[in-house]
């Protein structure tokens, strides 16, 4: 987006007011963002003054949907330390949801049928929910506003399998893995949650840079937690693509060992968003931004290491995580025991951050890596194509991605513009097998990868 609209746009909405006013130009202007991916964007013009803190939303509610995991913090913290409604979101309410299925199926509905307005949610989620990928063909357009969390993830694996080489580099234990169907009449099975999103995508990288097709050599399929567990215990279940607290209780709890978390995998990688339904935010500008704010704060809150323990007391409630404090103690301080013989990681920035990564913002959501999302859901070939190449990866993202509203809502509260990125590109990214994902040439990474679906 050109300085000049995103000029442009924040100066009508601090002067016209108009709620409705202000939507149509919000509508208006997403319609044609001139902003690519892989063009150098200069940051938004510093010369605008801002809306003032104190503008009363549209409206004081908002219900946005979570599952407990650490990755919802900034959501949980937002509310109970008091954020929504320092920013006039005195309705605010963060509402958990039973499973990412049922996340989708509620956003569909809406609020006002009793769903949710928008929430937290896997990559890209928002994405294929506005297309109607996974909704039927029901096109529910969102936003997405803001990323959540960065690292806080893992791949673990039955205990059965100890001593069999299942590390960071898993070409060591492919042949124990593509022979296991040999001497078991079953192939090494593998779980996450929801299918084509995030820990679908982490357990795939991590299996095919070591020669393992997540396709062929393995069964990889969507099961509830309760589940995997009892299947990594009894033996029917080998691995599990998963969120804190998960890889922590998995060691703790003798079920079985990390072969790796995702901060090994990519560092600082994206993980989940904040996206909101896109007629809520049209009618509601200035409530996304207070809702905005209002995350932002509480990102910097959870990452600050002195507020980590009554951030994970918060968090313990039963009315969220409904899980021992000291069960989320160990993750939020960066400390895992993976197992297996592997040394312990002890490393706050290995563990789960919200705010700021040595490589840029956490809660900033960048368009490049929405790209890599969706060049990695065509690398797969999933929803039978239906995103079919990197153009139309690209129009889909200028449709969803609201980098600019965070920018805005970053500048009215005052961010550090050191802490608001310039460009809506993090850059070349390198994953821990050296491949590298430029952002400006997708293709040269799918033309590099050996084991795609492309
Ligand atoms: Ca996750």
């Amino acid at each position: 987006m050109s300085n000049f609209s995103r000029y442009s746009r924040r100066q009508f909405l601090t002067t016209a007011g108009a709620s409705a006013a202000g939507a149509v130009f919000l509508k208006g202007c997403v319609g044609n963002p001139p902003t690519d991916t892989a063009q150098t964007t200069p940051a938004a013009s510093p010369a605008a003054s801002p809306v003032a803190s104190t503008e009363t939303p549209e409206t004081p509610a908002i219900k946005l949907g979570y599952l407990p995991i650490l990755e919802s913090a900034a959501l949980i913290i937002a509310q109970e330390k008091g954020l929504f409604a320092k920013y006039g979101m005195t309705e605010a309410e963060v509402s958990k949801q039973a499973s990412w299925a049922s996340a989708r199926d509620n956003v569909v509905i809406g609020s006002q049928n009793g769903g949710i307005d928008g929430g937290k949610w896997q990559m890209p989620m928002p994405h294929l929910i506005s297309e109607g990928i996974i909704t039927n063909g029901n096109k529910v357009p969102m936003y997405v506003l803001a990323q959540l969390s960065t690292h806080g993830n893992g791949i673990a694996i039955s205990g059965a399998h100890a001593g069999q080489e299942l590390g960071l580099n898993v070409s060591n234990a492919a042949d124990y893995i593509k022979g296991f169907q040999a001497a078991n009449d079953r192939k090494f099975k593998a779980a996450f949650t929801f299918p084509n999103v995030n820990q679908d995508f982490w357990i795939r990288y991590w299996l095919a840079a070591g020669g393992v097709d997540p396709d062929n050599d393995v069964d990889l399929l969507a099961v509830p937690p309760a589940e995997t567990l009892q299947g990594m215990r009894t033996g029917s279940m080998d691995a599990f693509s998963t969120g804190d607290p998960w890889p922590y209780r998995i060691v703790t709890e003798q079920i079985g060992f990390m072969a790796v978390l995702t901060a090994q995998i990519w560092q600082f990688h994206p993980e989940e968003y904040l996206a909101i339904r896109q007629d809520w935010v049209d009618a509601n500008p200035k409530a996304t931004k207070a809702v905005l704010k209002a995350v932002m704060e509480a990102q910097q809150w959870c990452d600050r290491p002195e507020n980590r323990a009554e951030m994970a007391q918060i968090l313990s409630g039963r009315n969220f995580l409904n899980i021992s404090k000291e069960i989320l103690d160990p993750p939020l301080a960066g400390k895992y025991s993976l197992g297996d013989g592997k040394p312990d990681v002890n490393d706050i920035k290995q563990g789960p951050l919200y705010w700021k990564a040595d490589i840029g913002s956490v809660s900033y959501p960048y368009r490049s890596h929405e790209l890599w999302f969706l060049t990695e859901t065509i690398r797969w070939n999933f929803h039978n194509g239906a995103i079919a190449d990197i153009d139309a990866a690209r129009q889909i993202i200028e449709r969803v991605n609201r980098e600019d509203l965070w920018r805005e809502a970053a500048q009215e509260a005052g961010i550090a513009a050191s802490d608001i990125p310039a460009n809506p590109s993090r850059g070349v990214e390198t994953f821990f097998d050296n491949v590298k994902f430029d952002p400006e040439n997708p293709e040269a990474y799918l033309n590099s990868l050996q084991i795609k679906r492309v």
